[in-house]
């Protein structure tokens, strides 16, 4: 498939990273081409088919990134699909994993935190130390989510996400696509437009199996120890991260190009 305001890379450039130039420019390219697909599925065949090299989708297992791998999967392209296991989720977010896997019959790669590192965390903080101080949380998601995902990134070319422009207002002007700096890879994010209410639509008509927490109110799923269900008229993640203030609460998964601080 092939999308008029897009051209494909040059045959043989596979494995060539892209320049900083050139991904900047691919990534405006796709910007405007992804919002003029108009479904999910051709916006994923559009990356697939104009980004040379491994294109990897980081899923978190919430409603949006199963959406979005629901997508990947029902169309059979070769998107690099896996997860960080923090060692800290939810029963049901594992359950949600396994019964994903079933689902598509296929297998989601698991990306663990190193083990030396995460015992260092703990003895210098305590098994819950990552309350005590933005600073002990940080350390937490850089060991946990932050280095465990820059290594299962290293070497892509591109990364998909489930970003939503309506999830936050930190996350109010995600584009559909982007080039990352910092990681030398063009940033996806294909339902980045869609409203909770399409969300929520796309996920009963293709019948996609959902964490049970977010019926229970929790719109964002993160660590069990991080996360808590919202009341009304709050924001969509303000159980994430609670006893913090409002500022600035992602845990450096999805803001690098502006700082280095760890933590979703
Ligand atoms: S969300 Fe909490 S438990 Fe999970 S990595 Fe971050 S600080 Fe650690």
């Amino acid at each position: 498939m092939t999308h008029p305001s897009v051209q494909p890379q040059p045959a043989g450039a596979a494995s060539q990273p892209l320049s900083p130039t050139a991904g900047a420019a691919l990534a405006a390219r796709l910007d405007v081409a992804l919002a003029a697909a108009p479904t999910l599925d051709a916006r994923l065949r559009l990356s697939a088919d104009h980004i040379s090299g491994r294109v990897a989708f980081s899923t978190s297992l919430g409603i949006e990134d199963q959406a979005v791998f629901a997508g990947i999967a029902m169309s059979e392209l070769p998107f690099d699909v896996f997860t960080l296991d923090t060692g800290r989720h939810f029963p049901e977010t594992l359950e949600t994993l396994e019964t994903t896997e079933a689902r598509y019959d296929r297998r989601i790669r698991i990306v663990f935190p190193d083990a030396k590192e995460v015992e260092a965390l703990v003895a210098r903080d305590g098994i819950m130390g990552f309350r005590q101080a933005i600073e002990n949380r940080k350390a937490c998601c850089d060991i946990r989510k932050v280095r465990p995902l820059n290594k299962a990134l290293a070497g892509a070319r591109g990364w998909i996400t489930g970003l939503r422009r309506d999830q936050s207002a930190g996350r109010s002007h995600v584009p559909f696509a982007e080039w990352d700096a910092n990681l030398l890879l063009i940033k996806l994010n294909p339902i980045a437009d869609w409203s909770l209410e399409t969300l929520e639509a796309y996920v009963e008509a293709n019948a996609v199996p959902v964490n049970p927490l977010h019926a229970q109110g929790f719109p964002s799923i993160g660590c069990q120890p991080c996360t808590r269900a919202i009341r009304p008229g709050e924001d969509l993640r303000a159980g994430r991260w609670w006893w913090e203030n409002e500022d600035g609460k992602e845990c450096g998964l999805h803001n690098r190009p502006k700082t280095q601080d760890a933590a979703e």
